[in-house]
């Protein structure tokens, strides 16, 4: 698999192979781990009275879409070294995870939008 970063409909740049495939046992992994955090805050709002009628709703419902993003970002890409398409210095963005369409980050220099894709 391979990367493709984009201006705002811009021509995208050479294909980078910076991508790796998660295993659905590291996607298991990391819904988990954002699972458990939600639902650990959920634990928290538990007992504030009033509140709680609002907050624990909110906290499951965060729970269950941090789970069913997680489980679809099967790609994790390593952005550290990549120049930005619009300032062309380093994203310096790490590691980050995207679903198979692929998703839209921000330059940390410049603060452009930059269009990333997976193909
Ligand atoms: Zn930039």
């Amino acid at each position: 698999m391979r990367v493709y970063l984009s201006k705002l409909n811009g021509d995208r740049t050479a294909a980078q192979e910076i991508v790796a495939e998660l295993s659905n046992r590291q996607r298991l992994v990391r819904v988990v781990r954002g699972g458990a955090a939600t639902a650990l805050m959920t634990l928290f709002v538990l007992p504030i009275p009033g509140l709680h009628f609002v907050l624990v709703p909110l906290f499951l419902l965060a729970t269950v879409w941090i789970a069913v993003k997680r489980w679809r970002s099967n790609f994790v890409v390593q952005l550290d070294a990549v120049l930005c398409p619009e300032c062309g210095q380093e994203l310096k963005c790490g590691a980050v995870y995207f679903g198979r369409d692929g998703g839209v980050i921000y330059c940390g220099q410049c603060r452009a939008r930059v269009v990333v894709a997976i193909g």
